[in-house]
Parts: structure tokens; C-alpha cells; sequence
């Protein structure tokens, strides 16, 4: 029997590496885990500490943690759609694609960019300009492309977009897919007929491309364009629908993330303090809806 590959986002800090991001991901009961190799909105970032590495990949093997499996997401900050900072956006993805290959890692999900207005054709060109920039037949990392909401300029809110992103890029097969329910969602995809968006998937872009799934619930209606995460089964897709994705044959292998937002401190005040993914993949795999979570939640960490 497959186990389910679930995990959530972690961090990871100087201090601690990636042993801190094993433990934060233990103590949830995940088997993987997405972290940034530093703050996601700027650019500093601390050179990797390969002895704090090394015992990682050593307690990975203990915890039955596959790094395969494991997720880094690259810093937002970059904008490969936008065509001013062209350098500086590719020599900066360069650096994160040789942080993650030091780390051991071989997934990196990207977001695609956003086109800032000058039009969603230049967008995706300059993408595929940058991709072609930083990727070549050496890059031993893959590109993660994460499908969007469509929020703003957002580039990759269709599987039309991000095809087209794929076919222009000289090493397709090092760029992969990403697929977030809450952006699907978001931008305007029923994903209670999730087998038919499959279906189109693997038509335009082909199955054995999703190499990793964003499992999040949405605050707002399909087509909002709005990209606001909410809890499993919390929010407007619904932990039925979820649930199906979670668990569909055609994704066995694919590891979820969840990118979830963490729970007040009390209904009243608006401040996330407590960190959902324990009680949210217990929830998962139970597979049974608990409204009460929140409160839980807000027990368990008090
Ligand atoms: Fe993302
Ligand atoms: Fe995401
Ligand atoms: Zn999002």
C-alpha cells in the first residue's frame, strides 16, 4: 500500500537548518515538508550550513522522510515575467537553484510571475527567456510551476499559460507543475470535476508533470481571483472535494503540502499564533470533516 505523502509548510532557520524544519515537520506527523531557504520577500539569505545538512539527510533516513519528496519554495520576490531586473531576477534563481542543490533537495516550486502590465504574450515570454537564461543540461534541481489565482497580473492561471511556458523553454523536462487547489480554484476551475481538469491536464500538459500539490481550502468563490487560503474543509471548495484530490490513484505519488493559515489565539482576536497541520493531517487521514478543529487546536497549543 502507498502511504500518503503529506506535509505542510515549515521553517527554516539559520540556527537550525534543515534538522529544525525535519522536527517541525515530525512533530505535525508529516512524512515531507516545504520550506524557503530564507525570508520569502527579500534577498538575504545565509550561506548553507552543509554540517547541519549532513545530519539532516541522516535524520531524514530515521524519520522514513524520502528527500525527494521534500519541497522548497523559491522567494516570491522573483519575477521572471517582469522584464525590468532581468539580471537580477535570473542570478537570483541561479543562487537559490545551487542553495537547494546543496541542500539535497531536487524540487523547487516557482511562481511563474507576474506580467505588470505589459500584457500576459510578454509576460510568458519573458518567463520563458529567463527559464532558458537559468536552466541548463547541468541544473540538477526541477522547476516546480505553480498554477495561480490570477490575482492582479499573476501569469499561470490557466494550464494553457503554463503550457505554453513549458513548451518554450529548451530543457522542458527539468520544468515540472505545481498545482494549488485554492489558486485552481481561485481561477475559476471546478474541482468538483476534478477528473475532468485531470483529464484536460494530461492533454495539455501531460499527468507525469505534477510533481507536487498545494492542498488548500479557499475564503473565497471559484473565479474570485483572489488567492486568500483557508483551512481544509473550511473554506468555499469544501473538505469533500479536497478529500478526492487528496486521495486520487492518478496523484498516489505526488507529494501535498499544505499551505493553510495558522488558527487566532481566540475567536476574537484577528493574530495567527497556533500552526493547524498536526490536527489538519489527522483530519486527512481519519477522513472524516471536524468542525470543532479550531478550538482544538487552540487547546492543544495553549
Ligand atoms: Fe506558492
Ligand atoms: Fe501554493
Ligand atoms: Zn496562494
Amino acid at each position: 500500500m502507498d502511504e500518503l505523502i503529506i506535509g505542510s509548510h515549515v521553517s527554516f532557520t539559520k540556527q537550525t537548518g534543515l534538522l529544525g524544519s525535519i522536527k517541525e515537520a515530525v512533530s505535525y506527523k508529516a512524512n515531507t515538508f516545504m520550506f524557503y531557504t530564507g525570508a520569502p520577500q527579500n534577498t538575504s539569505r545565509a550561506s548553507i550550513d552543509l554540517e547541519i545538512t549532513a545530519y539532516a539527510h541522516t535524520a531524514l533516513e530515521e524519520e522514513n522522510i524520502d528527500p525527494q519528496n521534500i519541497i522548497v519554495h523559491a522567494p516570491y520576490i522573483i519575477n521572471l515575467a517582469n522584464p525590468a531586473n532581468f539580471d537580477f531576477n535570473t542570478s537570483f534563481l541561479k543562487k537559490e537553484i545551487e542553495r537547494v542543490e546543496m541542500l539535497g533537495m531536487t524540487k523547487l516550486v516557482l511562481h511563474p510571475g507576474s506580467h505588470v502590465g505589459i500584457g500576459v504574450d510578454k509576460g510568458i515570454e519573458n518567463i520563458i527567456n529567463a527559464l532558458n537564461t537559468v536552466i541548463d543540461a547541468k541544473t540538477r534541481v526541477d522547476i516546480l510551476l505553480e498554477t495561480m489565482a490570477g490575482k492582479g497580473t499573476e501569469c499561470g492561471k490557466t494550464l494553457e499559460e503554463i503550457s505554453k511556458i513549458i513548451n518554450g523553454v529548451k530543457h522542458k523536462e527539468k520544468i515540472k507543475v505545481c498545482l494549488d487547489t485554492c489558486h485552481l480554484s481561485d481561477a475559476g476551475y471546478d474541482l468538483n470535476k476534478f477528473d475532468e481538469l485531470l483529464q484536460e491536464f494530461d492533454k495539455k500538459i501531460g499527468l507525469e508533470k505534477i510533481a507536487c500539490i498545494h492542498i488548500n481550502d479557499s475564503l473565497n468563490e471559484r473565479g474570485s481571483h483572489k488567492d486568500r487560503h483557508a483551512n481544509f474543509g473550511f473554506g468555499k471548495i469544501g473538505f469533500e472535494t479536497l478529500l478526492k484530490i487528496v486521495y486520487h490513484p492518478k496523484l498516489k505519488k505526488v507529494p501535498k503540502i499544505l499551505e493553510t493559515p495558522y488558527i487566532t489565539k481566540t475567536e476574537e482576536t484577528k493574530e495567527k499564533v497556533y500552526p493547524p497541520y498536526l490536527f489538519e493531517i489527522e483530519m486527512i487521514k481519519k477522513k472524516k470533516w471536524d468542525k470543532d478543529l479550531p478550538q482544538k487546536i487552540r487547546k492543544f497549543y495553549k
